[in-house]
């Protein structure tokens, strides 16, 4: 298959990803922020997670990452294609039911409701879970060594890391209420973790 067709997949993928995200960014530019876990650690991580999303658009834009490229088949583009899209509607899905409560990084704002709803009801990080989805469809459609895993390879180590500290800050703030949605929920797989 033209490699032009996984450019093209992850060129409308991570444009859906800034779009929305820009999208929610303005929603939430009047939220007062009371609790903010930005240590060293997160900023690295952030950084890192940003590397990770960068790197296929940069494969798409030159000829950078060339030496690990392979051919695209189109079974792994097509699954590729579903995990992106999948992903992406889990994206928005949660997105939509956080609202004003959502936040790049780790903060807790004036008035913020713990939100057990929607695809929340489910699991604890539906947003987590749908870049990870996000991440494994890039894998499949990027025929490169390099550039397909690097966004699940820094999504992994982003999330692994994070959402220990992240649970603490909700148990820290919401108190009983968050303890019994964590009793009722599982982290990323529904049922199962
Ligand atoms: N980990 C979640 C949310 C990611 S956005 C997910 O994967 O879906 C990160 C911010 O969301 C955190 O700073 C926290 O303040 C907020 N948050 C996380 N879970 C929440 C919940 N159930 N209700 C309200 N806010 C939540």
């Amino acid at each position: 298959m033209n490699p032009w067709f996984a450019k093209t997949g992850i060129l409308l993928g991570s444009t859906a990803i800034v779009v929305i995200r820009v999208m929610y960014r303005l929603r939430c530019r009047n939220v007062v922020v009371v609790k903010n876990r930005m240590g060293r650690l997160e900023v690295a991580l952030m950084a890192f997670a940003s590397i990770g999303f960068v790197v296929p658009l940069l494969w798409v834009a030159s000829s950078v990452f060339e030496i690990a490229d392979y051919s695209l088949h189109p079974v792994p583009f097509i699954s590729g294609i579903l995990c992106l899209v999948l992903g992406l509607l889990l994206f928005v899905w949660s997105h939509m039911a956080l609202g004003t409560n959502w936040s790049v990084t780790l903060k807790v704002q004036e008035g913020h409701e713990l939100v057990t709803r929607g695809i929340y009801c489910c699991v604890r990080h539906p947003m987590y879970l749908a870049l990870m989805l996000y991440s494994v469809g890039q894998a499949l459609v990027v025929p490169n060594w390099v550039a397909g895993p690097s966004c699940g390879i820094a999504m992994t180590i982003l999330f692994a890391l994070r959402m220990g500290v992240e649970e603490r800050m909700m148990l820290e703030h919401f108190g009983k209420d968050y303890e019994e949605y964590v009793t009722r929920t599982k982290r990323l797989v529904p049922g199962i973790w």
